[in-house]
């Protein structure tokens, strides 16, 4: 057993042999920041200050997005007792959970999404943080995460928008295959992406595709809970099409005068007859605000918008640790360095 110590805070726990940082973190009640827990998002990466780990599996570790001293805290493994550079979400370590639920309803919303409500049995009830994610477990032992685009206020169901991916062996066989009353296994909550809702700022939130799931979830709690600041959503689509959701935002901005909404298209049809923005999403928000210092911002969808916009933002002047992500990475074997 080694001892991680948490650097500044001094906070110490204990890691057992073969748990991975993040396990072991969560086992202590600890809350590191984490995404898709196959080491290649990037959101639980971290500075090794002192100590030695090591990777189970060295090949799936996104080595692209390391720099020096930097590890993966969802799968490094300790060799010695460690000290780790990292600060807590805030919230609680959750427990995730693992039950089955059923499809209550599947519903197509646009060509390539569909909406799903899935029913917890009766007994089950799991808390959660607007934002996070869950993983519907397949009969061999993988997993497919999507996004709960409901808010916890909400939570007779929980709801899903899910893209279908062409070729994808999974979300074909949702869109094809799966029916109403059909049983799902799913585990749930996961992940740190969430409103920090005492940080006293205005937020820009920017969804690409089906990323608009956690930051409906997000914008709901928002409005549930009374949260004051300023919010601007920036949906990014390819035409309009893909705006599945298109009354919704609108219907946000309407009741409420601090939510601002702005879809932009990267290349809408010409049957769109699209008058609105157009372009990268990442650079529509930049137009608005060159200057980001006074803002939070969340980004969640494709991996290479958040890249680019974790960048880009950065550059705007805003803190790395004010970018929030959810990537939607889909492979857990990413390509070697
Ligand atoms: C934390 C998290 C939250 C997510 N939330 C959502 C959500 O709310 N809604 C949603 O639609 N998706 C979401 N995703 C992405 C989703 O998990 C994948 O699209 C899904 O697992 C694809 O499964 P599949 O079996 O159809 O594809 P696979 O059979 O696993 O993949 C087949 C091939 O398709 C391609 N591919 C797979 N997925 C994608 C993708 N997302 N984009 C581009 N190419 C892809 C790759 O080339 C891959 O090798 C999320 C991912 C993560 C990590």
């Amino acid at each position: 057993m080694y001892k991680i110590t948490l650097s500044p805070s001094g906070k110490e726990f204990n890691c057992l042999p073969g748990e991975t940082l993040l396990e072991s973190a969560q086992r202590a009640g600890i809350s590191l920041e984490y995404g898709c827990r196959n080491a290649a998002c990037g959101a639980c990466k971290g500075r090794l200050l002192s100590g030695r780990i090591h990777y189970k599996d060295p090949e799936a570790v996104n080595h692209k997005k390391l720099g020096d001293q930097e590890i993966f805290y969802c799968a490094a493994i300790p060799e010695s007792d460690l000290c780790i550079d990292s600060t807590e979400t805030g919230i609680l370590a959750q427990e995730a959970l693992k039950t089955p639920c059923k499809v209550m309803q599947k519903r197509i919303l646009a060509q390539d999404v569909v909406q799903l409500r899935l029913k917890l049995p009766d007994a089950v009830r799991v808390p959660f943080h607007a934002g996070q994610y869950l993983d519907i477990h397949l009969a061999d032992d993988q997993v497919r995460s999507f996004s709960i685009a409901n808010a916890p206020h909400q939570d007779d169901d929980i709801e899903l928008h899910i893209r279908h991916v062409e070729g994808g062996s999974y979300t074909d066989y949702l869109f094809n295959k799966l029916n109403e009353k059909d049983i799902l296994r799913i585990e749930l909550p996961l992940g740190t992406f969430f409103l920090r809702e005492d940080a006293d700022r205005p937020v820009i939130l920017v969804g690409g595709g089906t990323g608009f799931a956690p930051l409906k979830a997000i914008v709901e709690h928002a409005f549930h809970i009374g949260f004051d600041q300023p919010i601007h959503l920036f949906w990014g689509v390819r035409a309009k099409q893909d705006l599945y959701m298109p009354d919704l935002p609108l219907d946000w901005a309407r009741r409420h005068p601090h939510f601002h909404y702005t879809p932009v298209l990267s290349s809408p049809a010409a049957t769109d007859q699209w008058q609105g923005r157009t372009g990268f999403v990442h650079q529509a928000v930049l137009e608005d605000h060159p200057d980001l210092r006074a803002f939070d911002v969340y980004m969640s969808g494709p991996p290479v918008m958040i890249k680019a916009g974790r960048s880009a933002f950065h550059q705007a002047g805003l803190p790395q640790d004010r970018i929030f992500s959810d990537a939607f990475e889909y492979n857990a074997h990413p390509e070697p360095a």
